[in-house]
């Protein structure tokens, strides 16, 4: 398998409960490498561009809202087949379907604050990666 790059971003029910650490030794854990990683507080029009692809959903505003509700962390984590392997160790969107030891499950609040993003696509990879780091930032 192809060794990949993908956009995590631990979201701000996250950094609020002090939970950076912990989230990242479970990706570290899985083997995804954390190649780069910022902490950066998003301003609401920052996170409606991030998930335009969401806005005609009914919950994009509350979204918008919750990811400018506080700082968020920003990666880029590497490893073999890293998209569907941070997916993986995400969980399910609604925590209440995530399978244990997911971060989704032991740490997500709700469907909405559930923790972390990961990009679900190559494509989306590239193009979320490229929207909060620029080359320089990604050292390997
Ligand atoms: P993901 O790829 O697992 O993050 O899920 P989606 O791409 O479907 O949704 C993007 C994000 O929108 C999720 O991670 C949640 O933060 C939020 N979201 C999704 N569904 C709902 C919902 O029904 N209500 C609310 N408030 N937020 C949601």
């Amino acid at each position: 398998m192809a060794v990949e790059r993908t956009l995590s971003i631990i979201k701000p029910d996250a950094t609020n409960r002090n939970l950076t650490g912990k989230i990242n030794a479970k990706f570290e854990d899985a083997g995804l490498r954390i190649v780069a990683q910022k902490r950066i507080q998003l301003t609401k029009a920052q996170a409606g561009e991030f998930y335009a692809v969401h806005k005609e959903r009914p919950f994009y505003d509350e979204l918008c809202e919750f990811m400018a509700s506080a700082p968020v962390v920003v990666q880029v984590l590497e490893g073999e087949g890293a998209i569907a392997k941070n997916r993986d160790v995400m969980g399910a969107t609604n925590p209440a379907d995530a399978a244990p030891g997911t971060i989704r499950a032991e740490f997500a609040e709700s469907v909405g604050e559930n923790s972390v993003h990961g990009s679900d696509a190559p494509e989306t990879a590239a193009v979320e990666i490229a929207y909060f780091f620029s080359g320089l930032e990604l050292v390997g």
